[in-house]
């Protein structure tokens, strides 16, 4: 499979009066073309600095990219110019934030809004630009698009204005979508109406997305993979059936845990205890120790090594690690 993006070894610090949060600590995954990636977290994890940082939208100062490749096509984007940049934000990556409300300006009409950036990045005359913005408004399932170009955004309810958002994101036809919980800032149904409307863009046009979540329950429906993030760090990565059926980190584990499932109504759910770690200073081994009920005396000294589970499916837990095995045994023969 042809893969669009690879991130690899990325870091991203942010420096303040009170020290430097090692937000992204190395973080590796990549996406396939016409895939979709969750990228799932608690808030605080590193999930959105990490689709900003492919963006490189992180403002620096404070903010650096301190290592790490970001390889788009093949192309690494920690070492383009800010002017190409530019031309392939919205262009070949576009991205969606969670407040429909702050994505668009109150100011304009959603006509406005909609052909601007294709006015700006392609060639086309205003009737072309129009066609397209009528065929997005389509595709995105707003009704009477004529008239409704001509309105300015409080006329429509937040579910409409992300179809919207959504529409802008896509008019210039990116080959990546970055979704950064795109469902979190509405009631449960539209939720489940823009999720499948994200089916619908994927199936017609191909493009590949990455959603960002603190949700497991939003990306059981569309994702292809799952990758699990924790101060910082992608501690487990692997097919949707992988991680939801048969998830091997204790915190992935403790994340399904606290989603409501419907065949187990009336159930308890448990959340997880306690807080992530503090990111100005991460402790050396994993991350999860001070929550994790199978700690050992190991992983608190060293992060473990990723274990290859299959193709597919890798975790960073001392449980799978060949050589905790291997000092187990060695423990257990003297
Ligand atoms: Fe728990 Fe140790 Fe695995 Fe971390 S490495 S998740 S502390 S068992
Ligand atoms: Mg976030």
């Amino acid at each position: 499979m042809e893969k669009i993006l690879e991130v690899k070894d990325l870091h991203v610090t942010f420096t303040t009066y009170g020290g430097t949060v090692k937000a992204v600590r190395g973080v590796d995954f990549y996406l396939n073309k016409g895939e979709t990636l969750a990228i799932v977290g608690e808030s605080g994890c590193g999930k959105s600095v990490t689709s900003n940082a492919i963006m490189r939208l992180i403002p620096n100062p404070p903010g650096r990219i301190s290592n790490g490749e970001i390889l788009f096509k093949g192309k690494d984007l920690t070492r383009v110019s800010e002017k190409k940049m530019r031309s392939i934000r919205g262009v070949d990556i576009s991205m969606i934030f969670q407040d429909p409300m702050t994505a668009l300006n109150p100011t304009l009409t959603i006509g406005t809004q909609l052909m601007e950036g294709l006015r700006q990045h392609k060639d086309v005359t205003g009737s072309q630009a129009k066609e397209k913005a009528l065929e997005m408004m389509d595709l995105v399932g707003i009704p009477n698009p004529e008239e409704r170009l001509k309105q300015y955004p409080h006329q429509f309810s937040g579910g409409m204005r992300q179809r919207i958002v959504i529409a802008i994101a896509l008019i210039c036809e990116p080959e990546l979508l970055i979704a950064d919980e795109p469902t979190t800032a509405l009631d449960v149904t539209i939720q489940a109406q823009i999720l499948e409307l994200f089916e619908k863009i994927q199936n017609q046009m191909g493009v590949s997305i990455i959603l960002i979540t603190h949700d497991l329950g939003v990306v059981a429906k569309i994702a292809d993979r799952i990758a699990v993030m924790y101060a910082g760090k992608i501690i487990e990565v692997g097919t949707k059936r992988e991680i939801f059926y048969d998830p091997q980190h204790p915190y992935t584990q403790g994340l399904l845990n606290s989603v409501p499932r419907l065949d187990l109504q009336g159930e308890k759910l448990t959340p997880i205890e306690g807080t992530p770690p503090d990111l100005f200073s991460p402790p050396e081994g994993c991350p999860f120790t001070a929550r994790c009920p199978f700690a050992m005396e190991v992983c608190n000294k060293v992060y473990p090594n990723s274990s290859q589970l299959t193709d597919s499916h890798k975790v960073d837990c001392w449980l799978q690690d060949e050589r905790a095995k291997q000092l187990l045994a060695a423990t257990a023969a003297k």
